[in-house]
């Protein structure tokens, strides 16, 4: 069985435009252990690269694309620490204190991680923006007047506005929403690149195209197997290949599907006051932002299906729906298509990543940022690792375990 799953991960055009690219050029392989291998240079090997050679680890990144080309170029990269599964309806499944543990500290890594991108002052078009979470098929106005109460209740800075509040303050279709700050967006390329350049030049290496075909333990370390033959050994390994998963060790509760975005052309907004982030509680749900150039992007309309060419067929068909429900959003004519794509895409049952340790491999660490909130699961990501290599115990781990919906048959595949 290969070591990890290969997927033509997203297909049409998207809106992160190549010219802006400052794309680090690949390192030599080096012939020396290294500290951590990360498996995949997308956002989440990039977050983790950063961060770890920032805390003086030597750091090897591979990648069998170039960097920031798997499903991170797919991405609509809006930061958010509100998540696909409503904090009320995690606290029914596990308990208040449980949900709002996890809820609280989503919310601080979203905010450092701004932080952390100014410091390093990266060029990425980081905005913050405010986010609008519109009543729909999982929670009427209600529903949202107590998820909003719960984030309060917990110090989350949310607030509940009626229909004609909302319709008053951004201008779209009457309906109530809950409004918070903290979120904010980027271009998910341009952050990547930036990362890892930073990286390297704190010594951290980056190789492409390699495809690491196995691992083995090997004495204190790892040895990464790699395509023409060659091998490199680290102390720790992550895997960090985003949705083309690693079976032997990713339970198979992190599932894949399809999903669909939309761009009206350069220019357009704003359509809307303040350029908010605007999503839905429905699953799936619709959500719209605008970029650096005045595009409107817009997305949803999920597949439960994972093949790319069924996917992609349906490219102009999903677009034209996405833009006819974004225009009624706004209460507008459908808007006009300019670019449009589709990709795979990652869940799991309870909204949250698949972070920390392999149960069957000594040295071996998952980080798979499943769920709409992905790259804000990578600043998550990068937090708890730095504590877990430099031995301290974070008391949040366990809450992102990998194997914590463990089943006696997912116990029994994540030990193959
Ligand atoms: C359309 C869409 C919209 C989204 N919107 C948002 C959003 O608004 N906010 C948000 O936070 N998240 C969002 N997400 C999720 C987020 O974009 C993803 O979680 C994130 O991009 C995944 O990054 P990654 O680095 O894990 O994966 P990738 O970018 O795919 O990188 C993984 C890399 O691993 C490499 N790889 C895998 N296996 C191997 C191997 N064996 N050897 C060598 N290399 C390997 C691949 O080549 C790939 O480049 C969205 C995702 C999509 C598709």
């Amino acid at each position: 069985m290969p070591l990890t799953e290969q997927h033509d991960l997203r297909g049409g055009t998207t809106t992160w435009v190549e010219d802006a690219w400052d794309v680090p050029p690949p390192d030599p392989l080096p012939d020396t252990s290294t500290d951590i291998a990360i498996i995949g240079a997308g956002i989440m090997g990039s977050v983790l690269a950063e961060r770890l050679s920032a805390e003086g680890h030597s750091v090897l990144m591979l990648d069998r694309r170039p960097p920031g080309m798997g499903s991170t170029a797919a991405s609509t990269a809006e930061l958010m620490w509100a998540m696909d599964v409503p904090m009320s309806a995690l606290a029914a499944q596990i308990g208040e204190q449980g949900a709002a543990q996890r809820w609280v500290r989503v919310y601080r890594a979203v905010r450092d991680f701004a932080d952390r991108i100014d410091m390093l002052a990266l060029d990425c078009d980081r905005i913050d923006r405010a986010t609008v979470y519109l009543e729909g098929k999982e929670l009427d106005a209600d529903g949202l007047r107590e998820e909003a109460a719960l984030h309060a209740a917990h110090g989350l800075p949310s607030l509940f506005l009626d229909s004609a509040a909302i319709q008053q303050r951004f201008g779209i279709t009457p309906r109530a929403a809950i409004v918070s700050t903290g979120g904010f967006e980027v271009d998910p390329v341009k952050l990547a690149h930036g990362l890892l350049n930073i990286a390297r030049k704190r010594g951290a290496r980056l190789g492409y195209p390699v495809d690491v075909t196995s691992i083995t333990e090997q004495g204190d370390g790892v040895a990464l197997a790699l395509d023409h033959g060659r091998q490199v050994v680290a102390k720790n390994v992550i895997l960090a290949g985003g949705y083309e998963r690693a079976p032997l060790f990713l339970p198979p509760e992190f599932s894949l599907l399809s999903t669909f975005v939309m761009a009206k052309a350069p220019g357009a907004a704003p359509l809307w006051r303040e350029n908010a982030m605007i999503w839905e509680a429905s699953n799936p749900y619709l959500y719209i932002r605008t970029d650096a150039d005045g595009r409107i992007i817009s997305g949803g309309e999920d597949e439960d299906f994972s093949d790319a060419r069924h996917r992609d067929a349906l490219i102009g068909e999903k677009a034209g729906t996405i833009a006819a429900k974004t225009g009624a959003l706004l209460g507008r004519e459908p808007l006009a298509v300019d670019r449009a794509w589709a990709a795979t895409f990652g869940s799991s049952p309870d909204g949250l990543p698949a972070i920390g340790k392999a149960t069957n491999m000594d040295r071996v660490w998952l980080s798979a940022g499943f769920g709409g909130n992905g790259i804000a699961f990578a600043a998550l990501a990068s937090e708890l690792f730095a504590s877990a290599f430099s031995g301290h115990d974070d008391p949040d781990a366990i809450c992102f375990d990998p194997y914590r919906f463990a089943t006696p048959a997912s116990v029994a595949i994540g030990q193959n």
